[in-house]
């Protein structure tokens, strides 16, 4: 088949989207809906010193190269977290240094085992071993928001694709925990002056957009699974991916009506922070999440934070 938008170009039968557009047009498509996405947003400016989260998957590494492409002028900087996973945390490195490499960014990377001592498999001996995604979802939360400050950003942004946002949204919103849909919105403040905004710019780009992208830019990404890896909210992924088959725009309309309720609620759902007692770090409790989970596997000295 002819591309649509071109006339000359092939259309892939093998991707992995249902799409009229030759992979060039894809390509140029793609950078398109980023860049509206940083825009409608006001998600940076081409002078800010922006962060960027990689872990060597397919979505952070689309991002990286995306937001590279249609901001040249930009300074980017990878920030990158050896979780110390045996095999896979090596691989993942390695993909992400080939990636900044390629695209000649700075990266950073924070070594779990060397700078804290602990290695995510620490948590298997803690009553988090059937949750061994929850506890490192909120250590790498924790230190990218230190990493970004040590990298001096003023933004920092996630890899979060339309189906992992829409997913845990629909989540939020059918168990009623405001304060948690609030905090998927776009754009997030600082928690302090001198703490970087956090910003998802691919939130309307699907995972299997992503997964395009980087196969026809020829993108380096992991290819081993992590061995703890489970679908996260996979109920509210398999409702959503149903009514889909049916209106394939049903998750932009349902991104959009969550956004909408986001706003309205953003005002009465407002975190009241204080500092954690141990760290220092603003927290709702007076032990943070980051703290808790670090104390099962360490005794430590928490001046060291
Ligand atoms: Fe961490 Fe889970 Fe991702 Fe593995 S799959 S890197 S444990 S969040
Ligand atoms: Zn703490």
């Amino acid at each position: 088949m002819k591309c649509k938008k071109c006339n000359s170009g092939k259309v892939e039968d093998s991707a992995p989207i249902k799409t009229n557009l030759c992979p060039r047009c894809f390509v140029e498509h793609y950078i398109a809906r980023v860049k509206k996405t940083v825009e409608e947003f006001k998600m940076f400016s081409e002078k800010n010193r922006v962060g960027v989260a990689v872990s060597g998957g397919k979505d952070s590494a689309a991002l990286l190269h995306v937001l590279k492409k249609a901001y040249p002028n930009t300074k980017f900087i990878a920030l990158h977290i050896n979780l110390g996973i045996p095999e896979y945390s090596e691989h993942c490195q390695e993909k992400v240094e080939a990636l900044t490499d390629l695209l000649g960014i700075e990266l950073f990377v924070y070594d779990l085992e060397k700078e804290l001592g602990i290695k995510i498999t620490d948590f298997e001996k803690t009553l988090f071993k059937k949750k061994i995604c929850s506890v490192c979802g909120t250590i790498k939360r924790r230190l990218l928001e230190e990493m970004a400050v040590k990298a001096k950003v003023e933004v920092l942004a996630t890899g979060h694709n339309l189906e992992d946002v829409l997913s845990v949204m629909f989540n939020n919103f059918l168990h009623g925990r405001w304060d948690q849909l609030v905090r998927l919105k776009p754009v997030l403040p600082p928690l302090t002056e001198e703490m970087a905004l956090k910003i998802k710019p691919l939130l309307r780009i699907s995972e299997n957009e992503n997964l395009y992208y980087c196969l026809c830019e020829k993108i380096p990404f992991r290819e081993k699974s992590c061995p703890f890896s489970i679908v996260l909210e996979q109920k509210s992924r398999e409702i959503i991916e149903t009514i889909a088959k049916y209106n394939p725009n049903f998750k932009y309309y349902l991104l959009n009506r969550f956004l909408e309720i986001a706003r309205i609620l953003e005002s009465k759902h407002k975190p009241i922070l204080t500092k954690c007692e141990n760290c220092g770090f603003p927290s709702t409790n007076k032990i943070c999440a980051f703290c808790k989970r670090i104390s099962l596997v360490k005794s430590r000295n928490w001046d060291e934070i």
